[in-house]
């Protein structure tokens, strides 16, 4: 069986092929257009797609060495996410299944990020159900208990900023561009993670909150600047390390709890932020530590890609569930929806 999976959410355009679960190929088109805004520019994502959108589905299919008659269903990314980016892949998938005459599967973005480890690769260990899966990234952070492909119940999640946002204005803060996320994990690996503390937030045992991490960093940064204009340059590995180990600490205390109130020690991270390498190695020492099984994503299907909207509609197609012609694009929808 072979799928085309469109992913349009955000500010990357991805298409990729599967077969039977196997990626075939998945092609990324990053716009480098918001880097110069510090953050997404939904207009400019909207028309990145429109150009795009073509092409990376031609290469995935020319990459994937098959012809497009071949394709036995379209799978697309239907929501969360911007509505301009996600009309641009709706649009495309839907008259893409009408001109081929093949079923349309719309995607839940936040399950597709939860199902890239369903992925048929031999490197990468599928899970069993249920599972917890730790889902983080630009616009998310919830613990979500996986009972099955589909069913999918939100443990706990954050009350104002995902993670993704908090390593993103943190960094922005720091001066580094935009997305920070992969230049703090780089700068951290040189510092000391304890040279300085940032205050946790207190919420609910499976809540988490981001934004006072963001405002404490903020006046740490501007306090210490007073004294000395290079403080950031001159210390910039310590506090990245420092960042990062304490948004580390963070999702591991909400971890642990999650695991004594379910029982559950089958642990997944999924999203963006989980190509994070100090988050991969806290998930990875869980099981000497905690006696946990833990499934950790290959890197490229961490952040926004096309195989994971795949692999989610192959397992769609396997139980012959299909969208309607007319399903619309979702800006908000939650992962159980
Ligand atoms: P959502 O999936 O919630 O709709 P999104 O699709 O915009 O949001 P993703 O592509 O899943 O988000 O993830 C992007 C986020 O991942 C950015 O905030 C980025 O900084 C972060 N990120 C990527 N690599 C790393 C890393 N190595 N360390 C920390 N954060 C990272
Ligand atoms: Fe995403």
């Amino acid at each position: 069986v072979y799928i085309l999976g469109i992913e349009s959410s955000c500010d990357d355009t991805s298409a990729a092929v599967l077969c039977n679960g196997k990626v075939l190929s998945n092609v990324v088109a990053n716009q480098e257009i918001h880097a110069a805004y510090g953050g997404v520019v939904p207009e400019l994502a909207s028309r990145a797609h429109q150009q795009n959108i073509i092409p990376v589905v031609q290469q995935a299919i020319q990459r994937a060495n098959i012809d497009k008659k071949q394709l036995n269903a379209i799978a697309f990314t239907r929501g969360p996410g911007l509505m301009g980016s996600l009309l641009v892949g709706t649009s495309f998938a839907k008259s893409f299944a009408q001109g081929l005459n093949i079923p349309l599967i719309g995607v839940n973005h936040m399950q597709g990020h939860i199902l890239a480890h369903f992925i048929d690769d031999e490197n990468q260990q599928k899970p069993t159900f249920p599972f917890l899966c730790l889902t983080i990234s630009g616009g998310h952070t919830q613990i979500v208990k996986v009972n099955d492909y589909f069913d999918m119940e939100i443990l706990g999640e954050t009350l104002d900023d995902a993670v993704g946002e908090a390593f993103d204005k943190s960094g922005k803060i720091l001066g580094l561009p935009y997305p920070a996320g992969p230049y703090i994990d780089k700068y951290a690996k040189q510092g000391n993670p304890k040279a300085f503390t940032f205050t946790k937030p207190k919420v609910g045992k499976l809540e988490f909150s981001f934004s006072g991490l963001k405002t404490g960093i903020l006046r740490f940064i501007q306090k210490n600047t007073k004294g000395n204009p290079n403080f950031i340059e001159e210390n910039l590995n310590d506090i990245c390390a420092s960042i990062q180990y304490t948004i580390v600490q963070i999702l591991l205390e909400k971890l642990k709890n999650a695991v004594k109130l379910t029982g559950i020690k089958q642990i997944a991270i999924a999203g963006g932020v989980s190509a994070n390498s100090e988050i991969r190695k806290m998930i990875k020492d869980g099981e000497q530590k905690y006696g946990w099984t833990t499934y950790i994503p290959k890197f490229e299907y961490t952040t926004d890609n096309a195989a994971m909207i795949g692999v989610s509609g192959y397992l769609s197609y396997q139980q012959g569930t299909y969208s309607k012609i007319d399903v619309k694009a979702t800006a908000r929808l939650k992962v159980t929806e």
